[in-house]
């Protein structure tokens, strides 16, 4: 048997940490194997998929050395290897199950789900699919289709036993079929979940063994149900343990940015990162902490890996990385830090906006220092302004933040547009909401130009960076959390300006 692997990310944010681990060890096992290793974007939700961030995973991977064997850019015998490519598939596919009476259709109205939903919340159950679509008749189905009903298609699950299921790591897993939603397989807008394009996908491309988050054991049934009906034999599992912080909880981008272009940019070297990666649930026979890529796929085994959550540390990813640092002969050195600083045209923009404020060249590393390197750290009395009070510091911040989190064109001029709507529905004085932003930014009250600054140093810093000055405001607790998520909702609802272009 040919070993086949893949990594699949949806392409809806930043390249992710946990795609990169993941990538990892499915490449590592497929080559020590003489196997094949895939990228499949998985693009399956219409909504939030956007194509800047599926070249940014690939450039991130690139960027790793985690090239691909198969994958939409350098094709395979297996393509398309874009989820949107492969509708047709999907189509034929789902009108099989259906025959076959693994799936149905549903025409349920979102009203009437949420009051199920309601329902079954109230009456302390576990809200899922009641089963409602099950009863229809074949008549009824067709006239629901010769309407054009909206509907979508789901999963038939057994309602009794449980569904017994094999990981390499954690052995035999048991999960109730009670436990198991009836799936929605196919969306109303035609698009396919994840759940049924990944299931298609992998028989499909005859992945022969998947590594991935532990966060997907729950989802092993729903899979399990398809492969059954189909009688396709489901690959091997193992499903890794998840990345956490310093203090166990899981790894999140309000602690720790989980982005790989914000490592990139805060000065990593590729090889650190991915020899970090590789100690997070694996560890060399001789417990050595630093080794090359070559070095891990020729000792990586499944047999060492452990489903304790590794802790992702990033004092010692630093001490890792001043390592790799250390041994680079100087030209090296010289060469990829001026890369990592001016690079990609970095040092046109930054001069562009020091020359007019400049007499004498020192000038300008002083007020280009937090462009170009960490920035000051703030505390609480750096955000301290006569006409703004510290909740509304971090109000302003946590606002900022959903702004340019979902800013789908990062320049200078939508961030400007869209900063100053902002300031203008919270009803504050565009100085005064700017305030914090300079502040949390370049930890000086005053600075370059802050919506140029904004653009250069990219979504991942910058929101590292607004993130990092909410703590140095005390931060915000999960009840606070709450109350401003539903004013952002209501903010931007007034908003005219467009936040996420299509
Ligand atoms: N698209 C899923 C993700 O983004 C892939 C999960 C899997 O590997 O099955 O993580």
């Amino acid at each position: 048997m040919t070993i086949r692997t893949r990594v699949a990310p949806s392409p809806t944010g930043s390249p992710h940490l946990g795609t990169a681990y993941v990538a990892l060890f499915n490449r590592a096992f497929a080559h020590q194997n003489d196997g094949k290793f895939v990228l499949r974007i998985e693009d399956t939700d219409k909504e939030r998929s956007d194509s800047a961030s599926d070249q940014a995973i690939q450039d991130a991977l690139r960027w790793l050395g985690l090239n691909w064997d198969e994958g939409p850019d350098v094709g395979g015998p297996f393509g398309p290897y874009r989820c949107s490519e492969r509708l047709k598939i999907y189509h034929d596919l789902i009108a099989e199950l259906v025959s076959i009476g693994g799936a149905f259709y549903c025409f349920c109205s979102k009203e009437r789900l949420d009051t199920v939903r309601t329902n079954q919340r109230q009456q302390g159950l576990v809200p899922k699919y009641d089963g409602h679509c099950l009863e229809l008749s074949a008549q009824e189905i067709q006239a629901h289709l010769e309407k054009d009903a909206p509907h979508v298609i789901r999963l038939k699950v057994p309602s009794e036993g449980a569904c017994v299921f094999q990981d390499a790591l954690r052995g035999s897993i048991e999960i109730p079929w009670e436990q198991v939603d009836m799936q929605v397989l196919l969306k109303s807008d035609r698009y396919p979940t994840y759940h049924f394009a990944a299931s298609v996908d992998d028989h499909l491309m005859e992945i022969s063994h998947i590594f991935r988050g532990e966060e997907w054991l729950s989802s092993c049934p729903k899979h399990q149900l398809i492969y059954s009906y189909f009688g396709w034999e489901q690959p091997e599992l193992i499903h890794l343990p998840l990345l956490r912080n310093p203090d166990q909880t899981k790894l999140s981008k309000r602690r720790q940015s989980t982005s790989i272009n914000y490592f990139r940019r805060c000065g990593f070297l590729p090889e650190a990162l991915l020899n970090y990666l590789a100690t997070m649930g694996f560890s060399m026979p001789d417990e050595q902490e630093k080794f090359t890529r070559e070095e891990f796929q020729e000792a990586f085994t499944p047999s060492r890996l452990s489903t304790s959550g590794p802790v992702f540390d990033l004092t010692k990813l630093s001490w890792l990385n001043g390592q790799y640092i250390r041994e680079l002969p100087l030209t090296d050195f010289k060469g990829i830090l001026g890369e990592w600083a001016f690079g990609e045209g970095r040092a046109e923009a930054i001069l562009r906006l020091v020359q007019s404020r400049t007499e004498r060249f020192d000038d300008v590393f002083v007020q280009a220092d937090y462009l170009l390197g960490e920035r000051a750290t703030v505390t609480l009395e750096s955000f301290s302004h006569k006409q703004i009070s510290t909740e509304e510091c971090v109000k302003v911040l946590y606002f900022s933040l959903q702004l340019l989190e979902h800013l789908k064109r990062w320049d200078s001029d939508v961030i400007s547009e869209g900063l100053k709507q902002l300031a203008t529905v919270i009803g504050m004085k565009v100085r005064v909401f700017l305030f914090p932003l300079f502040v949390a930014i370049s930890g000086r009250q005053v600075s370059l130009p802050l919506f140029d600054s904004i653009e250069l140093l990219g979504k991942d810093v910058v929101s590292a960076r607004l993130h990092s000055a909410i703590q140095a405001l005390g931060g915000v607790s999960k009840k606070a959390t709450k109350r401003l998520e539903t004013e952002w909702r209501e903010l931007e609802s007034e908003m005219i300006f467009e936040v996420e272009e299509n």
